[in-house]
């Protein structure tokens, strides 16, 4: 299931971030070619004009200097002179290069050509003019650029056809494509891990999550299950007894019945608080009153075992603690139970509050058995106990960690330290906000 999902995540952050990247680059390189072929097709432009000045200036035209062109420029030239082939051409003429001129000039004729009219009679040629064009030959499949000049000279027209083949240009688009494919490829690979790995560590916390609960779910039936199993055999055990020993049995079943009840009282809480609907409500709350009650709701049970508890308030009057007065007194109570159960007969509890301008503290002390450093570290996660074995009846482990999220929702701190002299000290800092 995770994996399915991890994968799927991947394909989808991987696949909507490379059409993007894909999409952007297809535009540039469309832009890119685009801008390549009217470049090429400019400088060719400008070799034309050249040629052609050239060409007004000299009185004839010299084969040496046409040659010199070729060679320079990689331009086939064809000169005719009142449409007859130049010298040149019949000197250099091979049936391929016929083949071509023909091909150019009917390309030329089929779409360039000035057609004589009565308007713009084939007499009336400029002095000289010249046309660029491209085409694709018919025999070879490869693209030139054409340019057809003519020049009237001494009452001659002279037609001079200039070609250029178009494959150093195609060679550079393609290696272009070809290098745009291998960095496409590259990048939707690295895109793929990096996803992979991303959507990995984004999906952890909710993996641990699954972990968190699976494993509370698993605790938590475990703890309803010796209750309920000693519900079950008391049950029985009842059913057989005789009448004047059935209500020990029925005593111990009313015990675990309230041990169950409050298992799933402190359950229901901490599931409320996972699922974000704990219910705070914050109000102005006396703390130092709320203190003094819960001291005196414990007074009775420390009597039991010869424990003292007593309250440190400051000399100043506290201000009044914005606050849900239930869940803070809720965890003075859990505090309280706890320090009371793990302290030893004679021992002392002593409850603390002071505050500043930013926040109250308040702590309980005991000199109880204390907490190693390990176990400091996991003392609030749910089910945790130190040893179970020395955990007293009614002690699940939950009463810490439902301490931690009351404190947590009023955007506070709970934490544990040494008390110096043995014992330990559970600290609470509440922010004093103003309502
Ligand atoms: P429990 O209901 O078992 O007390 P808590 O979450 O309240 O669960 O506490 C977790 C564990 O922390 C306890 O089982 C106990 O081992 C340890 N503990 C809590 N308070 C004290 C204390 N004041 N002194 C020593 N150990 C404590």
């Amino acid at each position: 299931m995770y994996k399915k999902v991890h994968l799927d995540l991947t394909i989808l952050c991987s696949g909507i971030t490379a059409a993007i990247m894909l999409s952007m680059s297809l535009l540039y390189l469309y832009i890119s070619e685009t801008a390549l072929n009217r470049n090429h097709f400019d400088s060719f432009k400008n070799d034309m004009n050249t040629i052609l000045m050239n060409l007004e200036n000299q009185s004839t035209i010299s084969m040496e200097w046409l040659s010199k062109m070729e060679a320079q420029g990689n331009y086939t030239f064809y000169v005719l002179d009142n449409g007859i082939p130049y010298l040149y051409n019949i000197l250099t003429d091979n049936s391929e290069k016929s083949i071509l001129l023909e091909e150019a000039m009917k390309a030329y004729d089929e779409h360039y050509a000035i057609v004589p009219s009565e308007e713009n009679p084939a007499s009336s040629f400029l002095f000289s003019s010249h046309i660029e064009y491209t085409f694709t030959s018919a025999t070879t499949g490869n693209d030139y650029y054409g340019c057809v000049i003519e020049i009237d000279k001494n009452s001659s027209t002279l037609q001079v056809i200039i070609l250029s083949l178009l494959d150093s240009l195609e060679k550079q688009i393609y290696r272009q494509r070809v290098r745009f494919l291998i960095i496409n490829i590259a990048a939707i690979i690295l895109l793929t891990i990096f996803s992979w790995v991303f959507t990995g560590k984004l999906l952890n916390p909710i993996l641990e999550n699954q972990k968190k609960q699976a494993q509370f779910i698993a605790s938590a039936s475990h703890e309803l299950r010796t209750p309920l199993a000693v519900i079950l055999s008391s049950a029985e055990s009842c059913i057989k007894a005789s009448p004047d020993k059935q209500s020990s049995f029925l005593e111990t079943i009313k015990q675990e019945g309230f041990r169950m009840s409050a298992l799933i009282e402190d359950l229901l809480t901490l599931s409320s608080s996972d699922s974000r609907q704990f219910p705070i409500q914050i109000q102005s709350v006396e703390l130092d009153t709320l203190l003094l009650n819960s001291c005196e709701a414990f007074e009775s049970l420390a009597k039991k075992k010869s424990i003292t508890i007593s309250l440190n308030l400051p000399e100043n009057t506290l201000p009044t603690c914005s606050c849900d007065p239930d869940r803070i007194r809720q965890v003075i109570f859990i505090l309280l139970h706890n320090a009371i159960s793990y302290t030893k007969e004679g021992g002392y509890i002593k409850l603390f509050v002071s505050y500043n301008k930013e926040q109250f503290y308040i702590s309980v002390t005991d000199n109880g058995i204390g907490i190693s450093d390990e176990d400091k570290k996991k003392i609030f996660d749910r089910f945790y106990r130190v040893e179970k074995s020395r955990s007293t009846k009614g002690h699940f482990g939950l009463g810490l960690s439902i301490a931690y999220e009351i404190i947590k929702l009023h955007g506070g701190i709970i934490g544990i330290k040494d008390a110096p002299g043995g014992g330990s000290i559970f600290y609470i800092n509440l922010p004093s906000r103003q309502l």
